[in-house]
């Protein structure tokens, strides 16, 4: 009989891991303590880039550029998919000496990024303010989707395909035996709409799932997730917050993000403008509210980028959590005990856009146990090894 295998946390991560385990043959359940794109999966950018730091990123993202490409055709949902390119500006000389190292290594990977002066912003972005920017770089194959039909995609795809989603199903705790988890103890669950879900209004008598693997791929609640298999992990939730304006007639190709202070932003097909900023403080833990400290930041540093957007007016405004690792880096793989949980997280602000590729080797890595050298190097274990790895292109 086929390993039944429960994937925690139906975000992109996990319905990506979980329709690539079905088509392997796999009993797969997933369980969701919230809605379909409760999670940082249905509150993001949808950015999609493969201009990073690291040559394991850089091939990786063009992996996972090639699957959204096909994503339409192969799951028959549209996606939105539009590749405009990210346009990357810094205002300091030693982030432009970084973004000129980053170019010659997606080169040397087969990307056609170019560094892009400053005098030739406003050839990319007519609307663009060339003031304060010392250097850019610019890969036309980078681009934006719209995150929730890949869930759905995801989900359906791998539903047709035998895999049962079981969402307001909170995860408890564990049964072990013998060094392994044996059971994943659930709770029927009914989170707050009003505040994206901190607090639960309703819950039901627990119970238990036998199962033969666990994935755990929960996001920025991993480490709560974790702690109740005895694992600690060095993540933490970092909330992010995001916002979209009204419908402008299309005027803006690429997704254009600022080094300097976390200024993203880029035009969906409906004309509105998405995008966001980093702010400092944040609350500590999981926090999904939004405040008026982002609005007002994220209007000083848009308005600065493209001085025509003064009048615009803000629609909706929202937030996430990203899944913040000491090292940008995530972690991903086996723990040796309970030997057979495997770890997908920590994907910081970047893992929507990595799940595509993600759920194919996290299919291939639980249904095989073998482990790669890409999961070696991303295993729980490099924080006590002291192996960090270093991934600078980070936004927001
Ligand atoms: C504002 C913002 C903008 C971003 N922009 C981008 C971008 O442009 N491009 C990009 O690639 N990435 C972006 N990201 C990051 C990206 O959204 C995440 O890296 C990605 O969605 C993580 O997917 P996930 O499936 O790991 O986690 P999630 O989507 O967070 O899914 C985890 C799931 O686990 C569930 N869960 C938690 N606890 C339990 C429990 N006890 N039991 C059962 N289920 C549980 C949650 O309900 C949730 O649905 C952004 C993030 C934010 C917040």
């Amino acid at each position: 009989m086929s390993a039944r295998v429960i994937v925690l946390g139906a975000g992109i991560m996990g319905l990506a891991t979980a329709y690539d385990l079905a088509k392997r043959g796999a009993r797969v359940l997933v369980v969701d303590r919230s809605y379909l794109c409760g999670g940082a999966s249905g509150r993001n950018g949808g950015g999609v880039r493969a201009q990073f730091s690291s040559e394991t990123n850089i091939r990786l993202m063009r992996e996972s550029i090639a699957i959204c490409r096909d994503f339409a055709t192969t799951m028959g949902i549209n996606v939105w998919f539009r590749q405009g390119g990210y346009l990357f500006l810094t205002r300091s000389a030693a982030k432009a000496r970084a973004l000129e190292e980053n170019v010659a290594m997606q080169n040397r990977c087969g990307l056609p990024t170019r560094m892009v002066a400053p005098s030739e912003l406003r050839a990319i972005v007519p609307d663009l303010s060339p003031e304060g920017v010392v250097a850019a770089s610019f890969n036309g194959g980078d681009g934006v989707v719209f995150p929730w039909p890949f869930l759905w995609g995801y989900a359906k795809a791998a539903a047709a395909l035998g895999a049962e989603l079981r969402t307001f199903t909170e995860v408890v705790g564990f049964e072990r035996s013998g060094g392994r988890i044996t059971g994943v103890r659930l709770r029927p669950t009914r989170p707050s709409p009003l505040d994206g879900g901190d607090t639960v209004l309703a819950a039901g008598d627990a119970y238990v799932e036998p199962c033969d693997e666990v994935v755990l791929c929960t996001g920025a609640w991993s480490p709560k997730v974790a702690a109740m298999a005895g694992i600690a992990l060095p993540n933490h939730p970092h909330r992010h917050e995001i916002c979209a304006t009204e419908p402008l007639k299309p005027f803006l190709g690429p997704l254009v993000a600022d080094l300097t202070d976390g200024l993203y932003f880029s035009q969906s097909m409906r004309g509105e403008i998405v995008g966001g900023v980093g702010v400092d403080p944040v609350p500590e833990g999981i926090n999904q509210q939004s405040s008026r400290a982002f609005l007002a930041k994220y209007a000083r540093s848009l308005t600065r980028a493209v001085p025509r957007l003064e009048r615009v007016r803000v629609l909706r405004q929202w937030a996430g959590c990203y899944d913040l690792t000491p090292d940008g880096s995530p972690i991903v793989g086996r723990v040796p005990d309970p030997s057979n949980l495997t770890l997908a997280c920590g994907f910081m602000g970047h893992g929507f856009m990595m799940a595509p590729v993600m759920g194919k080797l996290l299919g291939e890595h639980v249904h095989t146990g073998v482990t790669s050298e890409l999961f070696a190097q991303w295993s729980l274990d490099r924080f006590a090894r002291g192996a960090l790895l270093r991934e600078t292109m980070i936004i927001g």
